[in-house]
């Protein structure tokens, strides 16, 4: 059995959308990665008695671990540890090493407002030194310590930690360390997980594929955890096991390579960005964008270590930049119209031009509502790939959606060309 988990974030700002929750997704994949199995994430406003429901909910539901964000700044509504205390049926206990501790992070702070009256502020601050019973401090990030309460004999071990994202982070590894953690830990399975992911494929695709799998597999195929996402066009099957299940899972890896061999790009988990950086192997590579207004460059400088390989891009949004800037043909955008297979390979021969780039992108179509007519709607868009002195690679597509769907679907049609030009004739990277 898998150790089961649940998170509890606080915060009214969370709650009415104001602040999107950051805590509740970045603790789920740390959690993955552990072997957790999360099965709930509740939000709640700053109210003692919702925040107390959504514990007890977790409880019942046979969590063995709760992980709660936020409400454990000094002013009155932070009210996380005295709620997680009475939950788990322990008294708090002022602990004077943390309120010293406290202190001296505070006192810095306090010079600097010379207005504030000091013995108010620590007497405040003395609420973030009360320790429930029987539980690991883990050392502030900010002035907030977080905590570590071990499981009881009818409550989960609950982690209290902060709500700014990046104190929460820095205090992660605290968390896991602590004895209340590490007990839920020992009780955990070990899972592996896969990740396919493909390309150019209808999720419902992948749906029958699942249900010839299960019939080739018979019994063994209800030991897989198999999730299906479609993500920017992509589709990605997760698959959860106990080594046990490794026979039925190598069978699912075979029947998605028969089905699907064409469409799966990746099989460890590398994504097209990924394997574009590795594919380009020192070569450079240089844009020239109209629809997408930067966001293919956007993409190709995430990765680290894109400085050596992303030469430069140009957003040309007027006909006059494409000519002036990327060498586009004036005549040549009269004749085909700035959106048009032959403009997105001039302006890809113009970025490998204008950056000495040996491999240039061109993107040009229409995002956005007003710029479609009958012939080019919405959501054409022409993507053209070429290496410096070779043939162009060109797609025309009809994409539905709204702008920002336009443009996110467009660089990951992008990077696929360019993995595809990249790899040359030779197989698809797994
Ligand atoms: P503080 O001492 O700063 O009050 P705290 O632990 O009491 O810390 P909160 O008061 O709940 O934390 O949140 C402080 C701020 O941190 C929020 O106003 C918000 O900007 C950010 N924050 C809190 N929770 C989240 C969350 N789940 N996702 C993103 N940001 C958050
Ligand atoms: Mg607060």
């Amino acid at each position: 059995m898998s150790a089961r988990a649940g998170i509890v974030v606080t915060g009214t700002e969370v709650l009415t959308g104001r602040v999107r929750d950051r805590n509740g997704p970045w603790l789920s994949d740390r959690l993955r990665e552990l072997g957790i199995d999360l099965a709930h994430i509740t939000i709640c406003g700053d109210r003692p008695e919702d925040m107390e429901a959504q514990l007890r909910f977790l409880a019942d539901q046979g969590c063995d671990l709760i992980l709660t964000s936020g409400g454990l700044g000094p002013t009155a509504d932070d009210l996380t540890l005295e709620i997680v205390a009475r939950f788990a049926g322990v008294e708090l206990a002022l602990d004077p090493e943390l309120e010293e501790r406290i202190a001296a992070i505070l006192r810095p702070l306090i010079k600097r407002w010379p207005h504030l009256d000091p013995e108010a502020v620590l007497a405040s601050n003395r609420k973030q030194a009360l320790v429930p019973e029987g539980a690991t401090v883990l050392a502030p990030v900010g002035t907030a310590p977080g905590m570590a309460v071990p499981a009881g004999a009818r409550t989960p071990a609950v982690v209290v930690l902060p709500g700014p994202p990046r104190e929460l982070a820095r205090m992660w590894p605290d968390a896991v360390a602590s004895p209340p953690f590490q007990a839920v830990l020992a009780r955990a399975t070990e899972y592996s997980q896969t990740m396919v992911r493909l390309f150019g494929i209808p999720e419902s695709e992948i749906a029958e594929t699942l249900r010839v799998a299960e019939e080739a597999i018979g019994d063994g195929f209800s030991d897989l955890e198999i999730t299906t996402c479609l993500r920017r066009g992509e589709v990605e099957v997760v698959t959860r096991y106990e080594a046990h299940a490794e026979g039925s899972w190598t069978a699912l890896e075979r029947v998605l390579g028969e089905r699907h061999g064409d469409t799966i790009f990746s099989t460890d988990g590398s994504s097209v960005d990924e394997q574009v950086a590795r594919l380009l192997d020192g070569r450079t590579i240089a844009v020239a964008e109209s629809c997408t207004g930067g966001l293919l460059a956007a993409r190709l400088t995430e990765l680290p270590g894109s400085s050596a390989y992303f030469a430069g891009g140009v957003v040309a949004y007027s006909d006059a930049a494409k000519a002036a800037l990327l060498g586009v043909d004036a005549a040549l955008i009269e004749a085909r119209g700035a959106v048009s297979a032959e403009v997105a390979e001039a302006l890809a021969a113009g970025a490998i031009e204008r950056f000495g780039a040996d491999v240039g992108v061109g993107v040009t179509g229409i995002a956005g509502p007003g710029g479609g007519s009958e012939a080019k709607p919405v959501g054409t868009v022409y993507v053209s790939v070429r290496t410096a002195g070779g043939e162009p690679l060109t797609r025309h597509l009809t994409l539905p959606g709204g702008r920002d769907d336009v443009r996110d679907r467009t660089t990951t049609v992008a990077l696929h060309l360019l993995r595809r030009q990249l790899a040359g004739g030779a197989p698809a990277p797994r």
